[in-house]
């Protein structure tokens, strides 16, 4: 049996020094959250919001909270007030309503757009040309409170690697094409997650989001 501090220096060391790595740490305990963050970790990733606030009011204040899952409108207010980064901005609704919170709390929140890329029906986002087209169109020039800092995407869930690195290339094609069209704010590329992130980082990633090969599976 290895630790969570040792599963984390596993992963930690075989990253280039400039990606990012969000811990995932859903359905954790908070105690789990702590061991990583004792370990040096400070960037970690929820996919719900009622878990999301219970660990933000009671773990160290300089964690940065990243929510990676499907986000409701109705709870984004719950999270205005701290969240660092959202990966999974996946309709219009869903950014006018992020923008309007954090207007509310006279901040401006980062955001990444989910694009949607694999086989499966339940992953949410945004086509890759329905993105472009959005761009194209300035449509997000009114969002005030908003910083649109990258894309994010999930590879289809399969052992067919060459799969996913196609799904991957079309994601970090497109963020190519932007950059090139002037949107030089999108930094970051979140893709990657236990199963396929070294894959992701060949094909341009720069943030990986890793639950169960830290804490693993329970
Ligand atoms: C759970 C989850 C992850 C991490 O998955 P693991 O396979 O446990 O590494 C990454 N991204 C999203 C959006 C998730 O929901």
């Amino acid at each position: 049996m290895t630790t969570i501090t040792e599963r984390l220096s596993q992963v930690k060391q075989s990253l280039p020094p400039d990606i990012t790595l969000v811990a995932v740490s859903k359905t954790q305990p908070a105690e789990k959250v702590l061991e990583a963050y004792t370990a040096g970790q400070r960037v970690f990733g929820e996919n719900r919001v009622q878990e999301l606030v219970p660990k933000y009011e009671t773990l160290p204040k300089d964690i940065e909270w990243h929510l990676i899952g499907h986000l409701q409108t109705n709870k984004v207010k719950y999270i205005a007030p701290f969240v660092n980064l959202i990966h999974s901005v996946d309709s219009m609704k869903l950014l006018e309503e992020i923008n309007k919170q954090a207007a509310r709390c006279g901040r401006i929140i980062n955001v990444l757009l989910q694009i949607f890329i694999a086989d499966e029906e339940t992953k949410f986002g945004f086509a890759p040309e329905e993105a472009e087209n959005l761009f194209d169109n300035k449509t997000f020039a009114d969002y005030k409170n908003i910083k649109i800092c990258g894309l994010m995407a999930m590879a289809t869930n399969t052992d067919d690697e060459e799969k996913i690195r196609k799904e991957f290339r079309t994601v970090s094609d497109l963020i190519k094409r932007l950059k090139d069209k002037g949107y030089t704010d999108l930094t970051i590329l979140s893709m990657g997650m236990s199963s396929d992130w070294k894959i992701a980082l060949s094909e341009g990633s720069t943030m990986i989001r890793v639950g169960s090969s830290i804490f693993g599976r329970h």
